[in-house]
């Protein structure tokens, strides 16, 4: 990392290092004369005063008849010194700094409540309490700044019993109101933290989600109180009842709380919160603040989030008798009042039987293949869902661009704030999966790189998830450009290694192999069914139970290929004829005797599925 900027006459790369750490100069001279100025603000000044001042308590604690209300005083001024330090160090955001802050506000934070528990010196105010609140509040920014949730939640669970005794006592003043919102949206957003790093789905997170829900709405609500008595008269920017300050102040508690819509898949809240998070920014500062900045990086998670969703619903209802997908029990012989009622795939359970629970009283079953009908999405609930991931893929692409200009405009194009808005934007693309936005999203991310490692340091943790983030994004340029990729590919998956479409191919004859048993050349109808929507394939439909035979298949497929019914999507067809054994032509795929691009040459890697049909023919 470079050096700083000197802080008396603002040269650059100014090489001494104020004891603090936290300001640089040119030289001697430069620090002379910035002292007074500097002092203030200066945790190795300030530490040395509240030595000084430990020691003057502690002689006039010593004499025999010390004024109570001269120490009180003094020791008042210890807690303020101990706040301010402790603040200073937690702002120089290193870690190795954390244990210093956290000492400094303790201490202060012991002395406050020394103090305002002796009532004789100071009689009762309203402001009782603030200076406990205020280190409480601070020490849970202190804490959640170093990762320690839970003793943030407890400081933050502290400052709001404190605030409620001085509510009780005092009755409640915009300041005690915003104070105590400015607790439960900090709180929220713990919660909200930990979920996006404990990731989803158990019953767990989904609890932080909905903490956070509460937390953020009673936040919002005391905002939106405060909102309606907002003053004209308010003329002090910092006073709360200014109006532009509850603009500014609601909108970041707007965002908080979009953040747990989005947590708990309430996309339309989350949408309407950033909305109006954006027009109040937009009311106060115009259109080119960073705050608007940051709202359009908002709706692009938004946007990402929304995305993962349908994904994951597509994902469960493509693979076959993957755990949660949907299915109906058809076809069972003895026990047919089961037939025709629906559920969940629980398990495959060896080779030809499937473990599912049937919504009815969740009653767990073991079934056979043939009895088990996968409830996937029809062709066109598929067409709508991919339309649209093609809508938010557009719509994160376009705000995270417009928050990338405001960004360059704002901070210029060396900040670190910028790096982040490229990476944004490069991940936008890179979700895409396809070839052109990928290899947009490459060249944005190297950019971001490049930025990150001029203005950080060299083991910041964002440098490295930035480079992960493009060697990902190289990884999947490469696949597309790998020669001979087999996989059925629907845009909405990321383009599979040729390795990957190996095991694939493998899982795909294994289990015609199964359903082969006898080593009879015909697999059931069904089963082929199954497996060719698998690879993307939804318009077969088996006139009969009774085992296919390969001539059919070829029917059907080609009538599959000329009804096309994405114009968007390519589709091209690989027939592998299979000439003797399952085995030989497995071998022939993973050997490449048969290079698949020879089929399917001339096709553009773009949107498009390679559909491959496998076909049986009969071997007698
Ligand atoms: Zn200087
Ligand atoms: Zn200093």
């Amino acid at each position: 990392m470079e050096y700083g900027h000197c802080g008396s006459c603002s040269a650059p790369n100014a090489p001494l290092k104020c004891p603090c750490q936290a300001t640089h100069y040119c030289d001697k001279e430069c620090q002379r004369d910035d002292k007074n100025a500097h002092r203030g603000g200066c945790s190795y000044f300030l530490r040395k005063d509240i030595d000084r001042l430990c020691r003057q308590l502690q002689m006039l604690k010593a004499q025999h008849n010390c004024s109570a209300f001269e120490v009180a005083v003094k020791e008042d001024k210890l807690a303020g010194l101990h706040h301010v330090v402790g603040d200073l160090l937690r702002l120089t955001l290193l870690p190795s700094n954390y244990p210093l802050a956290e000492d400094h506000l303790k201490q202060g934070l012991e002395i406050s409540r020394r103090m305002e528990a002796d009532y004789r010196v100071f009689p009762r105010s309203s402001d009782e309490g603030k200076n406990s609140i205020g280190m409480l509040n601070n020490l849970g920014l202190l804490y959640s700044q170093w990762d320690k949730k839970g003793a943030a939640l407890e400081a933050y669970e502290h400052a709001r019993d404190c605030l409620r005794t001085t509510m009780s006592a005092h009755g409640s003043t915009p300041w005690h109101q915003q104070t105590l919102a400015d607790i439960l949206s900090a709180q929220g957003d713990i919660y909200n933290r930990q979920y996006d790093r404990q990731g989803h789905g158990s019953d767990k997170q989904k609890c932080h989600a909905e903490q956070a829900q509460a937390l953020g709405e009673e936040a919002l609500a005391i905002h939106r109180a405060l909102n309606a008595q907002a003053d004209r008269c308010a003329v002090l920017p910092d006073d709360i009842l200014n109006e532009d300050n509850r603009k500014e102040r609601t909108a970041e508690v707007l965002l908080i709380v979009c953040h747990t819509y989005e947590n708990l898949e309430m996309f339309d809240k989350a949408r309407s919160a950033v909305q109006e998070a954006m027009d109040l920014s937009r009311s106060c500062h115009g259109n080119g603040s960073e705050n608007i900045a940051i709202c359009l990086g908002r709706i692009s998670t938004i946007c990402c989030r929304q995305s993962r969703a349908i994904k994951t619903s597509l994902d469960a209802s493509s693979s076959s008798y993957s755990p949660g997908t949907r299915m109906r029990v058809e076809g069972l012989k003895n026990q047919t009042q089961w037939n025709g009622l629906e559920g969940v795939v629980l398990k495959q359970a060896g080779g030809s039987r499937v473990c599912v629970r049937l919504d009815q009283d969740n009653k767990d079953f073991r079934l056979k293949l043939e009895n088990v009908y996968l409830l996937v999405a029809t062709v066109d609930e598929r067409k709508e869902l991919f339309a649209q991931l093609q809508d938010l893929a557009e719509e994160a692409i376009t705000s995270q661009t417009e928050s990338l200009r405001i960004q360059v405009k704002v901070k210029g194009t060396k900040h670190v704030n910028t790096a982040c808005d490229y990476y944004n934007l490069g991940s936008a693309f890179a979700r895409t999966d396809k070839p052109a936005e990928t290899r947009k999203a490459v060249s944005l991310l190297t950019k971001a790189c490049k930025i990150l490692r001029r203005v950080a340091a060299t083991n910041s943790p964002d440098l490295l998830k930035y480079r992960q983030a493009l060697e990902h994004a190289e990884v999947v340029l490469a696949r597309f450009d790998e020669a001979g990729v087999l996989s059925a590919m629907p845009c909405w998956w990321p383009p599979t290694s040729r390795q990957e479409d190996e095991v694939e191919m493998a899982e795909l004859f294994a289990s015609l192999h199964r359903a082969d048993g006898s080593g009879s050349a015909s697999i059931s109808s069904e089963l082929m069914q199954q497996e060719l929507r698998m690879h993307g394939l939804f318009n077969f439909t088996a006139s009969s139970s009774d085992p296919v035979s390969g001539r059919e298949t070829v029917a059907l497929a080609v009538a599959y290929h000329s009804s096309s019914y994405q114009p968007c999507v390519r589709v091209s067809m690989c027939v592998f004829v299979w000439g003797r054994t399952a085995a030989k032509l497995m071998r022939a795929l993973l050997t490449r005797t048969i290079d698949p691009r020879t089929q399917i040459s001339g096709c553009v890697m773009d949107l498009y599925f390679i559909v491959l049909v496998v076909i049986i023919l009969q071997c007698q």
